[in-house]
């Protein structure tokens, strides 16, 4: 049975996921994995679920003037920071659970070859523009200031935090000359134009493409179509390819000396560096041994690439990026789809890394596991509006949901076959089904479906829902066909139940699956499960268990939580509130 929106998908051989690249300038909280890498992750294990051939590529983005301040600050290199703080994040995903086949760093040599032969690609055919422009000097720190070190009050909506390439209240990607009174947004400090010749990507040579691009993909998200339209109807405008930095990716042109990639250029074609990277690293294992297979994810018409992203990185996914591809003289694949997220507040506040209002990820897990934190975030996606986590949401999530609706129901069943079954699925069939048995199955698997068809369009919130329901289905089930009374009464009746709520633990343990990998990899094994989750668990998932199988000795796997464990990470922030 296909659910009839498979379709579409069905026509690509591969699906080749990214998430935005985290800069490394500090460590990931709770708003970077509400917008760029859970939903991401959850799709990716979905993929993997369902048996389909996907790769999910990332690394830290480690060029630019952020960076350089950090490390001039605490007197190391920008290199060491980078290391460092790539070293701590990678380590933090992996806690969290993120399943990425390759996680890079666009500070290594094969990204500084991969950016500067795409750029000289574009060069070479004379696609750039050469402009001398002025731009924004800072007297009181000797540098001209990339632009999101330019703050002033945004032309469109009158805000007056807008930075120099981006408007965060409305949207708008902004030259940092459109900004009314920009000042150096470190100090405030005057600023002065002064000359200076830049690359630029024409945009407006591709606007049509682009616009195409757009016309075939009706079903992209209202936040990115409405973005993007905008900037469309306004015509797009060349855009800066190349800054004067010391710390980026050298142009690879005489005469260029102190002349760097403006990270927007290079940062997304280091999604390209990372797949390389990943196809080098293959060389030897058994199903890969072509550094050149990388070539079969961005370049074969049959490849899906998906970018997951938050709605501050549209621009560069959905226009500039694309744009870049299409201009490219080999032919790449544009993205099919570009899920980006709203933002997630917290406490009812907006996150600021500045005041330290956050949670940040490392703190997270030195406390929590990961998977409650999952439940929590994938329950409260900022899919299609902003959001808000609260701690005392996360306790009720977790104890609630987690615990009472599914950890309790797949405890007593174990418990309770280990009691009275010695540990093995007791003896049931479809044909002695009652419509009791009938009813329960079909609403789980009709769950099931939804589920799958919800994750298919990224409703990752919406197939929660339906992964919720089915859980309460479960429990409804339980009590209703009450094995716990027919165990002393009609051992049979008893035995049917319980290989029915077996079915259900199964199908639930796949509907959790990618949002609660590490307890459903639990679940699969006691389970008995013979396929690798992670390689096509669906097909073994929707088939009947047969009783008699023996099953894994259970360990509580959502452990409730206390009050008094989330009380100081709320007094943290209240007292910030209070300043
Ligand atoms: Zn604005």
């Amino acid at each position: 049975m296909t659910a009839p929106n498979d379709a579409p998908r069905r026509r690509h051989a591969r699906t080749l996921v990214t998430s935005a690249l985290p800069y490394a300038n500090g460590e990931i909280h709770l708003g970077h994995l509400a917008g760029a890498y859970l939903p991401a992750d959850i799709y990716v294990r979905y993929l993997r679920l369902r048996g389909e051939d996907v790769l999910y590529i990332c690394g830290s983005d480690e060029y630019g003037v952020p960076i350089t301040l950090t490390a001039e600050r605490e007197g190391i290199t920008p290199k060491e920071l980078v290391d460092r703080n790539h070293a701590s994040i990678k380590k933090s995903f992996a806690g969290f659970g993120m399943s990425f086949d390759n996680f890079s760093q666009t500070s290594r040599e094969i990204h500084t070859e991969t950016s500067q032969t795409f750029f000289k690609d574009l060069h070479d055919r004379d696609l750039f523009r050469q402009k001398t422009t002025e731009q924004f000097f800072s007297p009181s720190q000797d540098r001209f200031l990339a632009d999101r070190y330019i703050e002033g009050t945004c032309p469109k909506c009158r805000s007056e935090n807008a930075r120099g390439d981006q408007c965060e209240s409305c949207g708008s990607s902004l030259d940092p000359t459109e900004l009314i009174d920009p000042v150096n947004a470190q100090d405030g400090s005057p600023l002065e134009l002064r000359e200076t010749t830049h690359w630029f990507l024409p945009l407006g040579d591709w606007q049509k493409q682009l616009e195409a691009m757009f016309d075939a993909h009706p079903e992209w998200k209202d936040n990115v179509q409405q973005y993007c339209r905008g900037w469309f109807k306004d015509g797009l405008e060349d855009r800066a390819v190349t800054r004067d930095l010391g710390w980026g990716v050298p142009v690879p042109l005489p005469d260029h000396e102190g002349k760097v990639f403006y990270v927007w250029f290079e940062a997304p074609i280091g999604y390209i560096s990372s797949t390389r990277e990943w196809a080098a690293a293959q060389i030897g294992q058994d199903d890969q041994g072509d550094p050149d297979s990388w070539r079969t994810w961005w370049q074969s018409p049959d490849t899906r690439l998906i970018h997951f992203i938050g709605k501050d990185n549209v621009f560069f996914h959905a226009v500039m990026f694309p744009a870049m591809l299409m201009a490219h003289s080999e032919d790449y694949v544009l993205p099919e789809n570009v899920p980006a997220n709203e933002f997630l507040n917290l406490e009812g506040q907006k996150l600021s890394t500045s005041r330290g209002f956050a949670v940040w990820l490392p703190d997270y897990l030195e406390k929590f596991k990961a998977d409650p934190l999952r439940y929590t975030l994938a329950r409260n996606l900022p899919e299609t509006r902003d959001m808000n986590f609260t701690w005392e949401g996360f306790l009720a999530r977790n104890n609630n949901e987690l615990g009472n609706n599914f950890g309790n129901l797949i405890n007593r069943v174990f418990t309770f076959i280990h009691k009275y079954f010695e540990g093995t699925v007791p003896a049931w069939s479809e044909a002695d089904s009652t419509d009791l048995d009938r009813a329960a199955l079909a609403e789980v698997e009709k769950e099931l479906e939804n589920w799958a068809a919800h994750l298919e369009r990224f409703e990752v919130k919406a197939a929660m829902e339906a992964a919720f329901r089915a859980g309460q289905a479960g429990n409804r089930y339980f009590d209703e066909s009450a094995p716990f009374k027919s165990r002393k009464t009609d051992l049979e009746r008893c035995a049917q139940s319980l290989g029915v709520i077996i079915q259900i633990l199964r199908m639930l343990a796949v509907m959790l699956a990618p949002v609660t990998p590490f307890a459903m990899e639990k679940l699969w094994s006691w389970l008995g499960m013979e396929s690798d989750l992670w390689r096509g668990g669906w097909d073994e998932g929707r088939r009947p268990i047969p009783g008699g199988r023996p099953l894994g000795k259970p360990e509580i796997l959502f452990p409730r939580l206390e009050e008094e464990q989330i009380r100081e990470e709320i007094d943290r922030l209240q007292a910030l509130l209070g300043d």
